[in-house]
């Protein structure tokens, strides 16, 4: 067993959620017309004797960030991120995106260098504002709270 290390340099999204996301789901429901609940297999409600009608039930439902990107089929701009050196609260979001050139590097045994003097950061930022513009939409909706595009190095080991 060992441990990798990674080092990413780049653009990511951080968000301070401020409400859990849910979907709204559909339930089918049988009940009578004074409201009781029946069985799927009755004709009739077994308190009062009306006959039982199925209806559609919506309710909210708490979801996963993971279960959300792939639902909206917008797996291809965003991914859920992991890292504890965030503070508490935020999450954080990769870009799926290409920057065209090497974001990654594994610096478990060779040494990565990246000559980066001419990178421009800025439109590396707007990059993702426009080509990640259906997701940061997504979060903002599901968060209730407007996501931050940020910029730098993320080192993880795991
Ligand atoms: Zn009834």
């Amino acid at each position: 067993m060992g441990i990798d290390y990674n080092a990413y340099v780049g653009p990511y999204i951080v968000i301070k959620p401020a409400k859990k996301p849910t979907v709204t789901k559909e339930r089918l429901l049988r009940v009578c017309a004074n409201g009781h609940k029946v069985q799927q297999s009755s004709i009739y409600c077994s308190s009062c004797g009306t006959k039982a009608i199925d209806m559609v039930e919506k309710y909210e439902s708490e979801v996963d960030f993971y279960e959300l990107i792939h639902d909206r089929g917008l797996e291809n701009q965003i991914h859920e991120d992991y890292h504890d050196q965030i503070e508490p609260g935020m999450k954080m979001f990769g870009i799926q995106i290409s920057m065209g050139r090497k974001c990654s590097f594994d610096v478990k045994h060779t040494t990565g260098i990246e000559n980066l003097t001419d990178l421009n950061i800025k439109a590396e930022i707007e990059k993702v504002r426009t080509e990640c513009a259906q997701a940061l939409a997504f979060l903002e909706e599901v968060c209730g709270a407007k996501p931050e595009i940020r910029w730098g190095v993320i080192v993880s080991h795991r």
